[in-house]
């Protein structure tokens, strides 16, 4: 079959910030995120995308849980081949050295790129400076490690085509939209359909609704020809007044994408998909 038919399955295992009180289900040490990382593979997640959290539970950018996580997923279940996608903002704390430590340290195949500053109402400013995203850009060129581009609003694509125009980030470009968060664009069908429009026709693009609105954007972005994110970072509830489990939601999505008349991509073929260079297990053994 071919790759067009494919679908790019991410699975967001923990996030930055809920705690296991709204969802026992959360995981948060490196034994029950590696654990969750590989069940989610088996249920058919392609990718998944790692944050971190501190003994008391928040989230953290230390790159020693980022390496103790992926250590024990490979240590414990050398079969897995998902394509590992971490966090550059899983810490409000963290300083911009902070959350880019981790990327050569661990070096995953994508990580995270929120490409914009916004309020996240009603928490707090979430700060990425353009010299924060001018170093981040250049250190994953680097490290040759491929950017998700967040988007929580429109301008944020803007911001992304002018790095790439600078050569600051490379091409081809990967864009994650995000809708639903508070001061970030709504969780609507209009909204994607605006930022499928901004982003070059050689781009490939995910998406994912926050809480209620998850199974809405899952539908469109499938309709749309995009690629799709589900996970307990984004979402807790099954449905209504029914918690979720990261398996039980990745096992929702393959249903979906099957049910749809696409099939869901195995890691490697999210590697073609996405163009991630051609890395060998060596060089992540190395
Ligand atoms: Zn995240």
């Amino acid at each position: 079959m071919e790759l067009s038919n494919k679908v790019v399955l991410t699975a967001a295992l923990t996030g930055a910030v809920t705690p296991k009180s709204i969802n026992e289900n959360i995981p948060l040490t490196p034994e029950e995120i590696s654990e969750d990382a590989y069940r989610v593979w088996q249920a058919g997640a392609s990718v998944v995308h790692f944050h971190m959290r501190d003994d008391e539970g928040l989230g953290t950018m230390d790159k020693e849980k980022f390496k103790q996580t992926l250590d024990l997923l490979k240590t414990n279940h050398p079969d897995c081949d998902v394509v590992i996608n971490c966090t550059t903002a899983g810490d409000h704390r963290a300083t911009d050295d902070d959350r880019m430590a981790h990327l050569p340290y661990v070096m995953p195949e994508i990580a995270s790129y929120d490409a914009g500053s916004m309020n996240w109402t009603p928490d707090g400013v979430f700060e990425n400076s353009p010299q924060f995203l001018e170093r981040l850009g250049l250190k994953m060129q680097e490290l040759n490690i491929k950017p998700e581009f967040e988007i929580f609003d429109a301008g944020m694509v803007g911001n992304v085509l002018y790095y790439a125009s600078k050569d600051i980030v490379a091409k081809p470009l990967h864009f994650q939209f995000v809708l639903g968060v508070g001061g970030g664009m709504p969780a609507t069908v209009e909204s994607l359909c605006y930022l499928k429009s901004l982003i070059p026709a050689d781009a490939t693009w995910s998406a994912f609704g926050i809480g209620r609105a998850h199974q809405k954007i899952m539908f469109a972005a499938l309709a749309l020809g995009g690629h799709i994110r589900v996970g307990l970072e984004d979402n807790v509830y099954y449905a209504r007044g029914v918690k979720a489990t990261n398996v039980s939601l990745v096992e929702r999505a393959a249903r979906v994408i099957k049910e749809f008349g696409k099939e869901v991509a195995t890691p490697d073929e999210a590697r073609q998909i996405l163009s991630l260079p051609a890395r060998n297990r060596e060089l992540q053994d190395a």
